[in-house]
């Protein structure tokens, strides 16, 4: 029988692939990888500009509380002891994130839990079936957290009035009683030293790889493959025969200013429904690369996905799910094609996730 001319076509080189990459290499496998973008990494991807890592698709920060996912990515590189500590800007005003005592003093000058309890329940508007995301957000942590920090965010993010959101997007706000501005409750958190290229360097090191490529427009390289893992749109992968599913976008504008810091913090969220951007991420602090005169902003804007623009965020509806679980379906029966990460899988995975699942699916095909 003919061998084949490599053992994995690997479609997109994001995070899922990477690791299969690796893990394939190691074992002396061939792999070819496709990728649509010029570069490597997916959305996890940095630009040097002006010798600061800019996150070009987005702030990422590495947080788990998988120990095995988390010594994994540690054998592949160093990370820093950055805590991601966002904060809130409305009017003139500056909150702690996320919702936390220093918040709640911000907010209503109380000191101890039991005061910031006592307002929050007496601000909260009971409901046991919110109709909206509105009441939902009403119902957990009432009127100030609500109009201040959640409204004019969200609806931005979704571009649509609360009222008109359902429920279900926000099951939990969580509000935390301790005076503590980690943003994640995980044990692990970090940002890679020297930048995020560097772990997809290693992971493609030994591929064959073709950059500007779409692998939909070459599936007859399929062929070459034993094995095919594609980590694009599914709905797409099978030309949308079950219906397109929904997907958010995101524009990103960056600023160079000639100033050491424009923020002092990594990542500024604008939760006023007035101002156009979501947020405003200052690069350098994710590195703590402070000798630089020079500074590197994000302004990030959310809007509506149509196909000429990256599909960031699947949009879990119920609807969605329908659909989705359809192309699943088909998938499970494919003999040598697998489906991965966020876009393969519709599901708003975090980096973590992405590693986990590769590595259950490394174990999978290679043992
Ligand atoms: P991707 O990174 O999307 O990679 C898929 C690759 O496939 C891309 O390079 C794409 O160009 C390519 N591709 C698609 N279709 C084709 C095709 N037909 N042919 C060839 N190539 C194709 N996670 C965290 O843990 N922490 C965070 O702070 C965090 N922040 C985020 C912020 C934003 C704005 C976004 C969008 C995501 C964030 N995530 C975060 C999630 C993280 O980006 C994902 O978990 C991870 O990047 C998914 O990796 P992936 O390989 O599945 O997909």
């Amino acid at each position: 029988m003919q061998k084949n001319k490599y053992d994995f076509l690997l479609a997109g080189a994001g995070l899922f692939n990477a690791i299969v990459a690796r893990e394939a290499t190691r074992r002396g496998k061939r792999c070819l990888v496709v990728e649509k973008r010029g570069h490597f990494g997916g959305n996890v991807y940095c630009e040097q500009i002006s010798g600061i890592n800019v996150h070009k698709y987005g702030a990422h920060i590495f947080h788990t509380c998988d120990k095995e996912v988390w010594d994994y990515m540690n054998e592949l590189c160093e990370f820093n002891h950055y805590v991601n500590s966002p904060l809130a800007r409305y009017g003139d005003k500056i909150y702690n994130l996320p919702f936390n005592m220093n918040t709640f003093y911000q907010l209503w000058q109380t000191r101890t839990p039991g005061e910031a309890m006592k307002v929050i329940e007496s601000q909260r508007i009971r409901n046991d079936s919110p109709a909206n995301l509105e009441e939902q957000a009403l119902a957990l942590v009432g009127k100030d957290i609500y109009e201040i920090l959640v409204k004019g965010y969200t609806e931005k993010q979704w571009g649509c009035e609360a009222g008109q959101l359902p429920a279900f997007l926000i099951r939990r706000l969580p509000v935390r009683f301790r005076y503590d501005n980690n943003y994640f409750d995980d044990p692990y958190q970090g940002i890679p030293v020297g930048g995020y290229n560097r772990i997809f360097a290693q992971c493609f090191r030994d591929c064959e790889m073709r950059y500007n490529t779409d692998f939909c427009q070459h599936r007859e390289w399929a062929k070459e493959a034993g094995t095919t893992v594609f980590t694009g749109m599914i709905d797409r992968y099978y030309d949308y025969c079950y219906g397109a599913l929904e997907y958010r976008s995101l524009r990103f504008e960056n600023k160079i200013m000639n100033i050491p810091d424009y923020q002092g913090n990594a990542v500024v969220n604008y939760t006023e429904r007035e101002i156009p951007y979501t947020r405003i991420i200052e690069h350098k602090h994710f590195e703590f690369n402070y000798r630089t005169d020079t500074t590197v902003l994000t302004l990030e804007y959310p809007q509506s996905w149509t196909p000429e623009l990256e599909p960031y965020y699947p949009v879990n509806t119920p609807e969605n799910e329908v659909i989705y679980s359809k192309y699943e379906q088909r998938a499970r029966g494919e003999k040598n094609v697998y489906f991965g990460g966020r876009l393969g899988c519709f599901k708003y995975y975090n980096m973590d996730q992405v590693v986990h699942s590769a590595l259950m699916l490394v174990k999978e095909l290679m043992g």
